[in-house]
Parts: C-alpha cells; structure tokens; sequence
C-alpha cells in the first residue's frame, strides 16, 4: 500500500447559511490550509498514485480566490468542504482517507473515509 500525504492552501471567501445568529453569515474570508492523505495500492502507469500536481490542479485550482457558494452546491461549511475534497480525490484505485481543513489556527476539522 502506498500513501501519499500533499498540502497546500488556498484563499476563498464565503457566508454561511444557518438558521441562528452567527458571524459566519456574513462573507469573509480564509486562507484555507489544507493537508490530504491519499492511498492507493496499484500505482498509475507513472508509478505514482497520484502527481502532487494533479492534486492542486483538482482542489486548488478550483478553489482558489472563488467564492466558495458560488462554486460549491452545498452550504460551504469547513466539514462539507473536507468531505468534497475526499470525492473530488476518490476514484476507483484511489482513496483519499484522511483530509486535514484548517480555516484558521484554532479551528481545523478532520474527515476520514474507509
Ligand atoms: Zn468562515
């Protein structure tokens, strides 16, 4: 089994839609910081399980500088952000099992998959 760990961060903005008072309703913004553990037991036919290229391209590349309901169809909170990524990460030979998301120092959520 072969496992691959990439960070990266990336800058978005965002509101979030809740049904109590909060400041998160507002827009603001985070410089997102991001660390993805991906596994994979057959390598790909450049013997990786997946370019650390490849990776950016798939998260930041959408991510980056959006604004996060905009490009996301879901309530763009930091667990429905980790668990997009895991899918956006996830095909048929690989798994991403394991995404760190810090919005900010204190706050980091952590969402596993099998
Ligand atoms: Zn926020």
């Amino acid at each position: 089994m072969f496992t691959v760990k990439k960070h990266l961060t990336f800058a978005a903005a965002h509101r979030l839609d809740l049904p109590y008072k909060s400041k998160c309703t507002n827009l603001h913004g985070h410089e997102w910081d991001l660390t993805v553990y991906l596994r994979a037991s057959e390598l790909d036919s450049n013997g990786m399980v997946m370019d650390f290229s490849e990776i950016k391209h798939r998260i930041s590349g959408i991510l980056d500088h959006s604004y996060l309901n905009d490009v996301l169809p879901f309530n763009p909170t930091a667990e429905n952000i980790a668990r997009w990524v895991s899918d956006q990460l996830t095909d048929n030979r690989v798994v991403c099992y394991m995404v760190e998301l810090m919005e900010s120092r204190n706050n980091t959520v952590i969402y596993t998959r099998d």
